[in-house]
């Protein structure tokens, strides 16, 4: 197939935003796309050249792609830089500079490429993967080096996404939406949408069916909803349930064969390299052929006192590993199991997964042990675990269901989890994951640094970032001044498309949705400067940074509704 094709669907892609075509353009193109080729032209109409889960990159920035630009242009870096200034677009840069040629193309060159460049390593990689990619542009039409730019730097400015891309494979290959229920299932246990089009278009939904959990390959973690009272938890979940310490750390999903382990993070990235230890003690200490467990892995002093999120941050690094793996140990605490021994345990409920989950946890050691719990319906109960926990500088508890239909929703934020934190015993809102899309100068004091920070939730039903607070307070001295340096990287000449503003807030910077910081808010209430449903958060304050979090695992403009209903 040629990449023309491809671009073909690209180009409409970016400027609908109504749902319904977005999904009728890919469903065309999936009908018509040969078998042998769907897998390869999924991941790239994702924006991608792998799954999610393998997250496999190019590993350019815009710097390099522009470098490349100037190659295959045979144009002065500078003018190439002069352009990209004006443009603010490697894509749009390396079309109006690039690409002569008629011809077009084909998929698989361009896949082999982008793989060969995301591939390249070691002391002259940067080298190579500008020439291999300046290779590439010099063959490609104007449209398609546009877009293989885009593809290169990880930003395709398109509407889908890949809930667009589910539903479309459902309309291509059965005719109507309803295989999309059985999809979303089994994306959530096997986040490959290349390999999800291949298995419907070649066996429909029977095949989905049969797509399980396998190892290796990242689930989406469960998530949890928050109580507004503590009157609610009773509300959600009746009976008896599961209350547990909540760790203040990184969720970890730890695939265990035999030997062979890997450590999954909440955003599905590999980060068995940084996790040694962990690995180490999981190898020592859990007993099974095969098992795939889900916990919160924190920092721990030499007594096992759990330590500070910021700290164990520090141990998300690619060099002087073994260093601190000395310096900040780690402890895994367990909670569930997704997989034994060959079978999914996605559909079993909590008790029969703690239960498994007990059978294969040998020993409790100082790097891993069961988390914290009682199981109790009685009110009183909880309420002094909580205290008792809150006193041991826990950040609250997780209450879980423990009842029939307590499965494991991958993927999703439901009542069968609920998070009961401290800053509602303070009377405090909660803690807000918010997306940092501009920011206003600041003056006096802060001159030189920013006044405040102009924050967004995330909207997935409109696919769009929507600004819900300004942050100023909260910050130490120290941060106020490292704000210029943090941000200035993701600065953007004009609003990014992803980003949805009143003409009325507009900051005196823009930046792309990328950072993400956790908020402590006192009320939500109506506003008419804020474009999330028109709410916004009263005074927020800054708690920290969340490297572990991308901009769409922000909170949501659902989250945030669901709270402002139950006032
Ligand atoms: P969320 O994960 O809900 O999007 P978040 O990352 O901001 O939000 P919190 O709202 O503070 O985190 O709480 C949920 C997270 O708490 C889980 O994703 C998990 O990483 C962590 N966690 C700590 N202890 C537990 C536990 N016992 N059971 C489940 N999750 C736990």
């Amino acid at each position: 197939m040629k990449f023309g094709k491809i671009v073909d669907v690209f180009e409409p892609l970016e400027k609908v935003t109504s749902g319904n075509k977005i999904r009728s353009i890919l469903a065309d193109f999936f009908k018509k796309c040969p078998a042998s080729e769907l897998k390869v032209a999924t991941y790239l109409l994702s924006g991608r050249i792998s799954s999610e889960y393998k997250g496999v990159i190019t590993g350019m920035s815009n710097k390099l792609v522009l470098r490349s630009v100037s190659i295959a242009a045979k144009k002065d870096l500078k003018k190439v830089n002069e352009l990209f200034k004006r443009t603010g677009d490697a894509g749009l840069t390396a079309q109006q500079l690039v690409g002569r040629r008629r011809e077009s193309l084909s998929v698989k060159k361009v896949f082999q490429s982008l793989h060969k460049i995301a591939g390249a390593s070691g002391a002259k990689s940067q080298d190579f993967k500008i020439k291999e990619l300046a290779n590439l542009l010099r063959i490609a039409s104007s449209k398609e080096a546009k877009y293989i730019a885009r593809l290169v730097v990880g930003k395709m400015r398109l509407g889908a996404g890949d809930r667009a891309i589910l539903d479309a494979l459902s309309i291509a290959f059965t005719g109507s939406k309803e295989a999309r229920k059985e999809l979303d299932k089994a994306y959530q246990a096997n986040p490959d949408l290349g390999y999800l089009a291949e298995m419907i278009s070649r066996r429909k939904i029977r095949g989905i069916k049969t797509v399980g959990v396998v190892f290796k390959r990242p689930i989406k973690v469960m998530l949890a909803q928050r109580a507004k009272s503590f009157q609610e938890i009773f509300e959600k979940i009746k009976g008896e349930m599961a209350v547990e310490e909540k760790y203040d750390g990184e969720r970890m999903q730890v695939h265990v064969q035999g030997k062979n382990i890997r450590i999954f993070s909440r955003r599905l990235e590999d980060i068995s390299r940084q996790y040694p230890d962990v690995i180490d003690c999981i190898r020592r200490n859990i007993r099974c052929k095969s098992c795939i467990l889900d916990g919160e892995g924190c920092a721990v002093d030499k007594k096992g006192r759990l330590l500070s999120f910021q700290l164990l941050m520090q141990r998300r690094r690619k060099y002087d590993v073994e260093k601190y793996i000395k310096k900040i140990p780690v402890c895994l605490f367990l909670f569930d199991l997704l997989f034994l021994n060959g079978k999914s345990c996605l559909q079993e409920d909590y008790p029969a997964r703690y239960k498994a989950l007990k059978s294969v946890v040998k020993k409790q050691t100082s790097c891993a042990k069961l988390a914290n719990r009682i199981v109790t319906k009685n009110p009183k109960k909880i309420q002094s675990f909580f205290n008792k926990m809150l006193k041991k500088g826990a950040e609250g508890v997780m209450i879980k269901s423990m009842e029939n239909d307590s499965v494991y929703k991958a993927g999703t934020r439901g009542w069968l989890w609920i998070k009961w934190k401290k800053e509602y015993a303070k009377g405090m809102v909660d803690t807000f994951d918010l997306v940092v899309v501009g920011a206003f100068r600041g003056h006096g004091k802060r001159a030189g640094s920013y006044g405040s920070l102009l924050c967004a939730v995330y909207n997935s039903k409109t696919r769009k970032f929507e600004t819900f607070t300004k942050l100023g307070s909260g910050f130490t001295d120290k941060q106020l001044k490292e704000l210029p340096k943090i941000f200035r990287k993701y600065e953007s000449k004009e609003k990014d498309k992803r980003v949805s503003a009143k003409k009325e807030l507009k900051p005196d910077l823009w930046f792309k949705p990328v950072i993400v910081v956790e908020v402590l808010g006192a009320e939500i209430t109506k506003s008419p400067l804020h474009t999330a449903e028109g709410l916004a958060l009263r005074f927020p304050r800054f708690l920290r940074f969340r490297p572990d979090k991308s901009a769409y695992q922000a909170t949501s403009v659902k989250e945030i509704l669901n709270f402002y209903k139950k006032k």
